[in-house]
């Protein structure tokens, strides 16, 4: 698992399930989806999208990841 500090979680921008993200993958842009709790019900906790029929880690926490937030600034 990838560990942030708070701060550094804090700085990133806010993901939500059903935002588009761009792809660094393909270059378009794809759709998040939540994972699911020991509920079944859809949370921002784990954040994915597929490119074709490839899942992807998307963001975690409400958070894009990282790798997302470059790919977005460029
Ligand atoms: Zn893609």
């Amino acid at each position: 698992m990838i560990s942030f500090s708070d701060q550094e979680l804090a700085d990133l921008p806010v993901a939500t399930i059903g935002q588009e993200t761009d792809c660094p993958n393909c270059g378009g842009r794809h759709v998040l989806k939540g994972g699911l709790d020991k509920n079944g019900k859809e949370t921002a906790q784990l954040l994915f999208y597929k490119c074709g029929e490839t899942p992807y880690f998307g963001g975690f926490l409400g958070r894009l990841i990282p790798s997302l937030v470059a790919h977005q600034e460029s």
